[in-house]
């Protein structure tokens, strides 16, 4: 649902200062505190920083989440930067040996483990720094059928560059030491899958924490923690839909009930900050070719490289703006279906595909919505040296 904010600044702004991110501060908070109170009070939430690191939008999370995660030292020290003193777990793979050791000179609260040689590499930096690094392992899991509440989706389990097999996590417990040593297990961590709803989330959740206390149990461990990662469900074709919080919540309380000694820990990126943002821009030029509706944009996938790479149409608002000076009659569609493209020259630059507009003229204005994470950050907005768009956070 675009916001009166949204709307008030898309429609203000000129041509010039377009396209123009336009992210909404008050939404996110009101969301993202609506996230918190549909979980459990022990669950912890930790954002994914990864899917929006703007410093705005990590801090207007800060009330309502427990950390972030980071994936590179590049967003270790950003994400420090912008929301100084809140914990951080750094996960990811192929961390650098200079990654490693800066991010233990800072104090990281939890390091996610990828592999065994990552593992040593920890240990051997941690030991030579008289140092202790607080680890999860992350574990690939097969999930089956079972875990998906029918959905016909495999994954986790499969051949991966991320975490461990079950059997390699197994191998790497020999590397902690009961006590003092440079590596401390803490717990679990597992990330598997992504664009799941609420109950096949529950679902896998439960097999993760399950598996961690059959490991803990069977090695006398004392794990304490199970990280259940994100890939909460956004549905791009339905806008106004939201994921399940509640139903979420509560599946994730019987998860709790069943291991009362695992502190769970969520850690979400997109379902929390993509409803945020908006890519506003304006019609240029609008015509026919081979008989389809072809609408070109001020800007493009080099700024929203989302619907390209997930293959998608990205949902729009059409923002009429009624001005029009010139001598000639105003290129316009009605009842007819658009595509919608870009200013690059490539015929990939498409941002939604045949998609029915009432009614769409050159000079009016377009919201994009879902534009709220990864969106900008993951766009090649270098390529043909259009300006970049302009970044206006409302509230907050
Ligand atoms: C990307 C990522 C997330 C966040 O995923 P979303 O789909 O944005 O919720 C969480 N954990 C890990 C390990 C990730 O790589």
């Amino acid at each position: 649902m675009i916001t009166p904010s949204v709307t008030d600044r898309a429609t203000a702004l000129s041509g010039d200062d377009l396209p123009a991110y336009v992210y909404d501060l008050t939404a996110l908070a009101a969301h993202a505190r609506a996230v918190r109170e549909a979980l459990p009070p022990a669950v912890e939430l930790y954002y994914a920083a990864k899917a929006n690191p703007a410093p705005r939008v990590l801090a207007a999370l800060a009330p309502y989440v427990t950390g972030y995660e980071v994936a590179s030292g590049g967003e270790l020290e950003h994400v420090r930067d912008a929301v100084p003193g809140r914990p951080l777990a750094f996960g990811g793979p192929g961390k650098t040996e200079t990654e490693l050791r800066r991010a233990l000179k800072l104090g990281v609260e939890r390091f996610h483990v990828e592999s065994e040689h990552e593992l040593r590499l920890l240990g051997e930096i941690a030991g030579a720094g008289g140092l202790t690094a607080e680890v999860l392992l992350r574990v690939n899991l097969p999930l089956g059928e079972g875990e998906l509440g029918g959905a016909a989706l495999a994954m986790g389990g499969r051949p991966s560059p991320f975490g461990l097999d079950p059997d390699q996590v197994e191998r790497c417990l020999g590397h902690f030491t009961a006590d003092g040593g440079p590596l401390r297990l803490r717990g679990i961590h597992a990330h598997l899958a992504s664009g799941l709803d609420a109950q096949a989330q529950v679902s896998v959740a439960g097999r993760i924490a399950a598996w961690a206390q059959e490991l803990s149990d069977r090695h006398a461990l004392g794990l304490t923690e199970v990280n259940v990662g994100g890939g909460m469900g956004v549905d791009y074709t339905r806008p106004e839909e939201r994921f399940d919080w509640a139903a979420y919540g509560a599946g994730l309380s019987e998860v709790s009930r069943r291991h009362p000694g695992l502190t769970l820990r969520i850690e979400p990126g997109r379902s929390l900050t993509v409803y945020c943002g908006w890519y506003v821009t304006e019609v240029l030029d609008l015509k026919h070719s081979g008989g389809e509706a072809f609408a070109v944009l001020r800007g493009g996938t080099h700024h929203l490289r989302t619907p390209a790479t997930k293959q998608h149409d990205q949902p729009f608002r059409v923002l009429p703006a009624d001005h029009w000076d010139r001598p000639w009659p105003r290129p316009a569609v009605t009842g007819e279906k658009i595509t919608v493209v870009g200013q690059l020259c490539t015929p990939k630059d498409v941002l939604a595909r045949r998609v029915p507009v009432d009614a769409l003229r050159v000079g009016d204005r377009i919201a994009f919505a879902l534009a709220g994470a990864y969106a900008w950050n993951i766009s090649h907005h270098d390529f043909l040296m259009h300006p970049h768009p302009g970044f206006h956070y409302l509230g907050g």
